[in-house]
């Protein structure tokens, strides 16, 4: 490789974002530092490999598997245009990671030789960038998941009522808990339960708009609190994240384990406090594991 080219190898690998080459065939050319990071796969892992391959397995929002149908680099290598997509790709440790997509065609004299992708994580929420010092880290945070922890999530509710209280701003909980999770448990060992939790600890996150809570509530129950919606966006962003859960999983040998959630959501109302309102949500996530789970039930 010459100068220039280590030059400009360099160059992208201390960027934050993902960037990675394909040529016209949709075989991988490059893969940089920030795309190992993202994804959790080496370059020596996806060099070679076709992105169609389906390693990284993109599904968009409803859960539609890109690879196979309506890939977006397909469709640059295609049309020649740049394009950007928002998409959910599959990280090597089984939970979906969402990311911005940028897609650009690679022009030698004229003709289309390859794209490349440059991604973006929404990975990190606000409150895992708060800047605690480590000791209020510990003491607020789950340590298997690094979720809010119950402590956490219950003053992040007072907050929500003060400010609901006096400036009006209305939100909404939803109440999720995992279903059969003893049989994975009782099946694979407690091992692989916690390596399933902290998968779907990321899943759900990754799921959430930038803005919104989620934390562990305890075992395999999580509560997210999410300002400023309305009954139905609490309900259509509740379905999605069931549907993400569905499809994460983690890979054992030619396996992928995969477990589903349940969940009950409900918005505050004027005469609710935290009690009323958790036990709100969980009389409707109640209704969804006795109408056969992983489901929404929106109360
Ligand atoms: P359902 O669909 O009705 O919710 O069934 P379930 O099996 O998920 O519910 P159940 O309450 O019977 O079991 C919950 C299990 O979650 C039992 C417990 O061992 C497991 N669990 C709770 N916390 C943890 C944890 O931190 N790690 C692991 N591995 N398992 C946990
Ligand atoms: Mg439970
Ligand atoms: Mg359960």
């Amino acid at each position: 490789m010459n100068y220039e080219l280590c030059y400009c190898e360099d160059l992208l690998n201390d960027l934050y974002e993902g960037v990675y080459f394909v040529d016209k065939d949709r075989g991988i050319t490059f893969w940089n530092k920030g795309a190992e990071r993202i994804t959790g796969f080496s370059a020596e892992e996806m060099l070679g490999r076709f992105c169609y391959d389906n390693l990284l397995n993109h599904v968009d929002e409803t859960g539609k598997q890109l690879c196979l149908d309506g890939c977006p680099l397909h469709e640059t290598l295609r049309d020649g245009s740049a394009r950007s997509a928002q998409v959910y790709l599959h990280h090597k440790s089984g939970h979906r990671v969402r990311v911005d997509v940028k897609i650009r065609p690679l022009f030698i004299n004229g003709e289309i030789v390859g794209a490349t992708e440059v991604f973006s994580s929404a990975e990190l929420s606000d409150c895992t960038e708060i800047g605690l010092k480590e000791m209020e880290r510990l003491a607020l945070f789950d340590q298997l998941t690094q979720l809010p922890n119950r402590r956490y999530i219950d003053t992040f509710l007072e907050n929500q009522f003060r400010d609901y209280q006096s400036l009006g701003i209305p939100f909404g909980v939803m109440m999720l808990d995992l279903d059969f999770f003893k049989r994975v448990n009782d099946t694979y060992g407690h091992g692989v339960g916690d390596a399933v939790l902290k998968m779907v600890a990321g899943t759900l996150q990754g799921a959430m708009r930038k803005n919104d809570f989620i934390g562990r509530w305890g075992g395999e129950e999580f509560v997210a609190v999410l300002r400023g919606v309305t009954h139905l966006e609490l309900r259509l962003i509740a379905e999605k994240i069931c549907r993400m859960v569905a499809q994460s999983g983690i890979a054992r040998g030619a396996d992928c384990l995969r477990v589903t959630v349940s969940i009950g959501c409900t918005m505050a109302l004027p005469t609710d406090n935290s009690f009323s309102l958790i036990q709100r949500a969980d009389q409707a996530l109640y209704c969804s594991k006795n109408e056969g789970r992983n489901r929404v039930t929106a109360r």
